[in-house]
């Protein structure tokens, strides 16, 4: 298990959050950065990260102390998705490990919308 307070020098994005690639940032503070996929799903597709790297959701424990960096995400979502004029709706997605599709092994949510998603999700 890893979690590094000042960034993994494998992952894209704690070199995203550093500075050192670049993002197309739509909101940012202290514990989080909320940016557009390179490779977007749906009309609006943000990456929203915790400023530390956790490799999973599986690795959120409030004994590692990161619980809280998941909760503030969580509470800016909703003001992010009004910036970005989701008024009528939007889902958030997280992947955790093979089975689930993840590739970035940094913790992140998808904000999708701008159109009707589909039903399945799996
Ligand atoms: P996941 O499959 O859940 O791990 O999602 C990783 C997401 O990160 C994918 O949707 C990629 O398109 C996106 N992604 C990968 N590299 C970048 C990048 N440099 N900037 C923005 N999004 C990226
Ligand atoms: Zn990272």
């Amino acid at each position: 298990m890893k979690i590094f307070m000042d960034g993994n020098n494998n992952c894209i994005f704690c070199k995203i959050i550093a500075g050192e690639l670049p993002s197309e940032k739509v909101y940012e503070d202290e514990k989080m950065l909320a940016f557009r996929d390179i490779n977007p799903a749906a009309p609006a597709h943000i990456v929203c990260v915790p400023k530390i790297h956790i490799d999973s959701l599986n690795e959120v424990n409030a004994n590692h102390e990161n619980t809280g960096y998941v909760s503030h995400i969580l509470e800016k979502i909703p003001g992010i998705a009004e910036t970005l004029g989701l008024s009528n709706g939007y889902r958030v997605i997280i992947n955790i490990g093979e089975d689930g599709g993840q590739t970035v092994k940094h913790l992140h949510f998808h904000m999708l919308g701008g159109k009707k998603l589909p039903v399945k999700l799996g």
